[in-house]
């Protein structure tokens, strides 16, 4: 069984690196952070690479061991989270070349790019994944590992509320509630505590959102003028795409924002209501994601982009 494969890799490796996808989420942090925790717990230590670590996250545990860059050139084992291909991979170059790899996620689009790939779409968030899988591994998930993973389920279900969410979010939920772990302060950290910069770009997304398609699509954007402006750090635009959708009548939000290297390339976020899979649109232009949340890289004007999202999207809206 895969779990009995990830485990004997784990035992065999001695250098071992964790790796999670680029712009990283709380479940990109949050798995990379509770398998460093974990990993620990069975005596091993690992690096875990991060670039661009949203403050937000601070107050995990662990924050302070992540690194940036790493100089190791021949891992043992690397081990990606919450990443569905290579491609959005920071650091591939080390799993690229590490002697075994292991992919774990919960994207339906994801490329099994690992030597063992444990892949559950149905998972609502990558962390969860990692519960089951430490109880197999008969490792206790205290308070520790277990704000790690808690924070990856609250981001990724946006406090409970996707559909995504099983019986499990809330008896995991429970469980920690009664190992101390302060769920309320978790969720208000990563959930509701926006920075001026964040509040200062929601009020320009708003007031440019367009709807089209008699009121069933909503187009916003930013610029890196509007970045500038605001004086946005890392993590700055999180969420600002989930306004849009919350608008009596709307199936699907879009915001796009223009890449700081390249003012003709647009980091595209989708998400939907209902029936229409945003993934699947997404996967038109090479990105991907999940039924009701997606992403992908375009080149073009603001029009372009705008023009050949739209086209893709009116055939399925
Ligand atoms: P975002 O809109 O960036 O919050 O991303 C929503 C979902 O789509 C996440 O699960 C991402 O992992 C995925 N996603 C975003 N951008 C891309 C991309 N360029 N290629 C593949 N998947 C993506
Ligand atoms: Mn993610
Ligand atoms: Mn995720």
């Amino acid at each position: 069984m895969t779990l009995d494969n990830i485990i004997e890799e784990i035992k065999k490796a001695e250098k071992i690196i964790i790796l999670t996808h680029e712009t990283p989420d709380g479940d990109a942090i949050g798995s990379s952070l509770a398998m460093k925790v974990a990993l620990k717990k069975l005596g091993k230590e690992a690096d875990v690479l991060i670039k661009e670590f949203p403050k937000v996250f601070d107050f995990l545990p662990h924050r302070e061991d992540v690194k940036e860059y790493s100089d190791i050139e021949n891992y043992d084992l690397a081990i990606a989270l919450d990443c569905a291909d290579f491609k959005r991979l920071v650091g591939n170059e080390h799993f690229e070349k590490a002697k075994q790899t292991i992919v774990i996620d919960h994207h339906g689009s994801n490329q099994m790019y690992g030597d063992i790939n444990f892949v559950n779409p149905v998972s609502p968030a990558c962390c969860q994944i990692l519960i089951g899988m430490f109880e197999y591994f008969n490792i206790d998930i205290d308070k520790e590992l277990g704000t790690c993973i808690l924070t990856g389920i609250i981001t990724d279900t946006g406090g409970f509320r996707y559909s995504g969410v099983t019986p499990e979010t809330f008896e995991f939920t429970s469980d920690l509630l009664q190992k101390g772990v302060n769920v309320s302060d978790i969720y208000k950290r990563v959930l509701e505590t926006k920075t001026k910069p964040n509040f200062e770009l929601m009020k320009k997304t708003i007031d440019r959102m367009e709807f089209l398609e008699n009121g069933k699509i909503t187009f916003t954007y930013i610029t890196n003028k509007d970045l500038e402006e605001v004086n946005a750090g890392i993590g700055d635009h999180e969420g600002l795409v989930e306004i849009g959708r919350d608008v009596e009548g709307v199936e699907v939000s879009i915001f796009v924002r223009q890449k700081e290297n390249d003012e003709n390339i647009y980091k595209v976020s989708m998400r939907s209501n209902e029936y229409v899979n945003v993934s699947d649109v997404c996967l038109m232009f090479g990105g991907g994601g999940h039924e009701k949340a997606a992403g992908a890289v375009i080149q073009g004007t603001l029009e372009q982009v705008k023009t050949k999202i739209i086209n893709e999207l009116k055939k399925v809206i």
